[in-house]
């Protein structure tokens, strides 16, 4: 198999603060992206960096931050977490979405979820409100009710770009799997030298038997640890399970040594070497952060205290 070209992109330390979000990996490139969808997405990935980098530059904290951006991106219907999100076989939105604290190593994570209007906020009302890491299905809706979570009806996550692609995909017709991406998440650095990573996501159009991927499992998708990195990851859900992708980044960084920067590429190169695609967005403790990819593209942004943000989709910018 060729080798999969990594594009990256890392900033050096800072004391102050780093907010780094995506909205999914996958075959986006200029000429695939209409003019509209992509002054769309700039302007959703700017208002996710804003809603964390207002927290972060009030010295609140890592968690607050990346809560608040991944929650802009799961209301925004053009990502495929919360509104918006993809179509199960059954016609369902069968929503993921994990959260972790890098300070204690709290986490929490819900799996095919179909009635909290922001799913990372229920994963955050599992880790802070129950003894559990992952609930799922029924259950984790149960759970959210029961605590107070805002309910959402299925007409709130129903787009009619998304039904169309799931018709399409049924009709057996020519839906291109490889242009799936949406999938978001964030990561951050507070003032005080805490991080936290959360994701969130609909998964994969036509997913069946509940199949469920990488973003809510802890280790997988999503990870945060002080001592090493904060990850998000988004690409080909199995691959990053197989890999252990954001707790091995982690891992290279804590224990090998590693920069942030060459853990996240190492870490995508294994899931190359495995017929993977994706990306991953990472900070460390010393507040160097950014990303890696082997698709063609990633929806990815940037903030730092006193930095001009910078927002890119395409493998080239
Ligand atoms: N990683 C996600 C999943 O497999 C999909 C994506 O990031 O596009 O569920």
């Amino acid at each position: 198999m060729a080798e999969r070209q990594i594009t990256s992109h890392w900033t050096a330390p800072t004391d102050g603060w780093t907010l780094v979000v995506h909205g999914g990996a996958g075959q986006i490139m200029r000429d695939r992206l209409d003019a509209e969808t992509e002054v769309h997405v700039r302007a959703a990935l700017t208002r996710a960096l804003d809603a964390g980098g207002s927290i972060l530059a009030a010295s609140g904290s890592a968690l607050d931050a990346v809560e608040a951006a991944v929650c802009v991106l799961e209301d925004d219907p053009y990502f495929n977490a919360g509104r918006g999100a993809v179509f199960s076989a059954e016609g369902i939105n069968e929503l993921d979405a994990a959260i972790m604290d890098g300070a204690t190593r709290g986490a929490g994570a819900v799996s095919a979820v179909t009635k909290a209007r922001h799913p990372i906020s229920l994963a955050r009302a599992v880790m802070e409100q129950s003894p559990h890491v992952m609930l799922t299905a029924a259950g984790a809706d149960r759970f959210g009710a029961e605590h107070g979570l805002e309910q959402a009806a299925p007409a709130w996550f129903h787009t009619d770009e998304r039904w169309r692609q799931y018709e399409e995909m049924r009709a057996g017709g020519t839906f291109d799997a490889d242009l799936k991406y949406g999938t978001v998440g964030a990561v951050a650095r507070d003032v005080a030298g805490h991080l936290a990573a959360a994701t969130s996501t609909g998964g994969l159009t036509g997913k069946r038997w509940q199949r469920i991927g990488d973003s809510p499992v802890i280790g997988a998708g999503t990870w945060a640890d002080d001592r090493g990195a904060a990850t998000s990851c988004t690409g080909s859900g199995e691959h990053f399970i197989r890999v252990g992708a954001a707790h091995e980044l982690s891992a290279r960084v804590r224990l090998a040594g590693q920069p942030v920067g060459a853990a996240g590429e190492g870490v995508i190169g294994e899931i190359g070497a495995l017929g993977g695609t994706g990306g991953v967005i990472s900070v460390d403790g010393d507040g160097r952060g950014g990303w890696c990819f082997n698709s063609a593209g990633m929806y990815r942004g940037l903030a730092r205290a006193n930095q001009p943000r910078i927002v890119a989709l395409f493998g080239d910018e």
